[in-house]
């Protein structure tokens, strides 16, 4: 268990120095982990100071590299900044070459002060801290090397052994850690090509999160606590329509490793299967993607209504992928039209896993399996509407859930004509799982919200649904998930008339492509068991991602975990070993330690408030099923909201042992 041998994290001194190693603290109670990946962690430097668990580490030097690098990193604008990283990093490189003097240090110290004080963004108010704290708690460390008046450079400064990582707390909000800080940047430049260029680093999908993203980097922003949090996912869109409208696809660069010519297979369309296949494309491999439907996309196109997310956005960015070479094979379901031997017998190298939550959870009520004509699951309705496929649902429905699908099936089924939709779900408005934003526009739109209700019995007349009997409830004891649990009042039965019924409380997937004596192991909740951080299963060569892995999640988490499967891929093609280097685990290891700090009031000035985007008026949105959100109004907009962006950049360099070489 690594140890703690000092540490001035977030202001709090932990100095086990004078312990015997067996005595000294758990890094793991500082949240820091041990090992990144198959590495010892010998120390940490970043925007809160220092953390040392190596007594033999050599900090002068580890220091250097840090100011070398935020060096690189300085935008230039705050001359202390610039000027001051490199005047740091260049007095620690001269008394690493023995040229250095005891007055050197003081002299440090008014710099890191000046640099601190003087720097408008994040990047040069807090990495000076781990100098100073160095030059307080480690002297005889840079006096050594002072007074050994000999280079202390055995050879040039390496890179090899250091992992550095420049986040902020919204990249590290993103679970697929998108340089949020870089392109809202790029935006205030007015240079929209360079933005969309950072977002196509981590995925193709930009326009589609732009529209449907539930922005956790928002949650993370610092200006909330100040006034609102940066409009990111508008940003976003606004500079994937702006690269759309003018052609901006020459950014779909390869980065072609040795590797070229293997072949990878891929299981879904969805934007797991799609994104896993776009980074698969860029390092050279030939990708073939098997999709069921007879359309790509996945929930973003048999799922995710029209109005919220227009098919020709989706399209054009399945097509940028396409154009890249991957090959999509549609109406090819996996188990059925092929299977996974077939696969291997194509000469495919690997499989990635991404099929998925196609199928209905029960709501375990009478009459649900009954076949009635007008029960219809969520998953199934949308489906059918978003593959074109007539539906007919009458004048009364019932719509059962509080999650988005329940609102994309009650807003769709305003926009196809229902005179009255009413909506059950058994907690109340404060718990339901949809986004805000969400449940207010289905309100607007004229939706019956039926709170604190469940349903009992599906009531039918002649094998047709006639309406829904339902039963009060009432908020218990919190359950498992921190909520209350809903618990039925006795006798407040009531019946609601419903033509047809649509329960949207959750999906499932199907697995029975693997076949019997598969070696990819289900987890307890029916989904793929697959390890963390590669996203590879028990079976060799078989890896995994998105909702089949993650369980009903988001888009952009499926994003994530295909960009770690497609970089672990590439190790198992190339060297036999499923493996995503330390930059991976750096990352994983931010999002544990958490950069936000929700109880923090950072010191910047107020009341700027948040660009918005325009709404379509109620009455046009319900007449069909036109875009309803329509983005920013222009560049004006996007350049005004990017300037609300303080930059809360946070440097931070692991130093680790040389452990065995990954995937650096
Ligand atoms: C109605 C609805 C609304 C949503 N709204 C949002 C939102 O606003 N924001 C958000 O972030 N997330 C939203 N989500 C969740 C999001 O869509 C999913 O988390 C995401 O699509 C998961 O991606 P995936 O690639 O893992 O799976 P999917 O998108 O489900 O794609 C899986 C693909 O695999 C195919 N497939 C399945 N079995 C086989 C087989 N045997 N052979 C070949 N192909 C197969 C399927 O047909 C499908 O195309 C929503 C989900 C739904 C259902």
């Amino acid at each position: 268990m690594a140890k703690v041998f000092f540490s001035s994290w977030n202001g709090k001194i932990i100095d086990e120095r004078k312990k015997v190693a067996a005595e000294r603290k758990d890094l793991q109670e500082l949240k820091f982990p041990g090992q990144l990946g198959d590495r010892a962690l010998r120390a940490f430097i970043g925007w809160a100071g220092l953390v040392v668990s190596d007594p033999d580490l050599d900090l002068v030097t580890a220091l250097a590299v840090f100011y070398g690098k935020m060096q690189k990193e300085s935008c230039g604008r705050c001359v202390p900044c610039r000027a001051g990283s490199k005047i740091i990093s260049d007095r620690l490189a001269a008394i690493l070459s023995g040229e250095g003097k005891e007055s050197d240090l003081e002299f440090l110290v008014e710099i890191a002060d000046l640099v601190a004080s003087g720097s408008l963004c994040e990047l040069g108010i807090s990495s000076p801290k781990p100098l100073k704290d160095a030059l307080l708690y480690f002297r005889d460390h840079f006096l050594t090397h002072i007074s050994a008046h000999q280079s202390s450079l055995t050879k040039p400064l390496s890179t090899d052994h250091y992992e550095t990582i420049l986040t902020a707390p919204c990249r590290n909000g993103c679970p697929a850690h998108i340089n949020i800080p870089g392109y809202l940047e790029s935006i205030r430049e007015g240079d929209y090509e360079e933005a969309l260029a950072i977002n196509r680093e981590k995925t193709p999908f930009v326009g589609t999160l732009g529209r449907v993203c539930v922005h956790p980097c928002e949650s993370n922003c610092n200006r909330q606590p100040v006034d609102q949090a940066l409009s990111i996912r508008l940003s976003k869109r606004f500079v994937a329509d702006f690269g759309l409208r003018n052609g901006y696809d020459q950014q779909l660069k390869k980065q072609v490793v040795k590797s070229a010519g293997e072949r990878v297979a891929i299981i879904g369309a969805g934007p797991a299967g799609i994104n896993a296949a776009y980074q698969l494309s860029r390092k050279g491999y030939g990708v073939t993607v098997y999709e069921a439907l007879p359309v790509a996309g996945g929930m973003l196109a048999v799922g995710i209504p029209s109005y919220r997310l227009p098919r020709d956005i989706l399209n054009y960015e399945i097509d940028l992928v396409c154009r890249m070479g991957v090959e999509i094979i549609c109406n090819t379901r996996v188990g059925s039209d092929i299977t996974i031997d077939q696969i291997w017998q194509e000469g495919f190298k690997a499989i990635f896993i991404a099929n998925g939550l196609h199928e209905s959870a029960t709501m375990g009520c009478e009459g649900e399996d009954a076949c009635y004509l007008g029960y219809m699951p969520g998953v199934e309705f949308l489906r059918r509407i978003n593959l074109g496929q007539k539906v007919e649902l009458g004048d009364t429905i019932s719509v059962i859930g509080g999650g988005n699908v329940a609102m994309d099936c009650a807003r769709s089924a305003v926009r196809l004509g229902v005179k009255e939709v009413n909506l059950i779900y058994r907690r109340t408005r404060n718990e339901m799982p949809a986004n805000a934003a969400e449940i207010r526009a289905a309100e607007e739109e004229g939706i019956n919200f039926h709170l604190l209700a469940n349903p009992v019995c599906i009531l039918e007349d002649g094998g047709v649904v006639s309406g829904m009997e339902c039963i009060k409830m009432e908020l218990g004891d919190p359950d498992v998930s921190g909520r209350r649990r809903p618990v039925p009042v006795d006798g407040s039965e009531f019946i609601l008339k419903a033509e047809s019924v649509i329960p949207a409380i959750g999906q499932v997937a199907n697995f029975d492509f693997l076949g019997e004596n598969s070696a990819v192991k289900l987890s307890r909740w029916g989904t793929l068991e697959v390890d963390d951080n590669t996203m590879e299963t028990a079976a060799a060569g078989i890896f995994a991602g998105g909702d089949a892995v993650l369980g009903a999640r988001t888009v952009i988490e499926a994003i994530a975990t295909a960009n770690r499967a497609a970089v672990a891929i590439d190790a198992y093609i190339r060297k036999a070993r499923a493996a995503v280097g330390p930059a991976f685990y750096f990352e994983r290891f931010l999002e544990t330690a958490g950069v936000y700090n929700p109880d923090g009031v950072p010191e910047m000035v107020g009341a700027r408030k948040r660009r918005e985007e325009e709404v379509l008026p109620v009455s046009e949105r319900i007449s069909g099923f036109a875009e309803a959100d329509l983005g920013f109004k222009g560049p004006g907009t996007a350049i005004a909201e990017s300037e609300r962006c303080v930059k809360c950049l946070r440097l931070g360099l692991a130093v680790l042992d040389a452990g065995r070489a990954e995937n650096d």
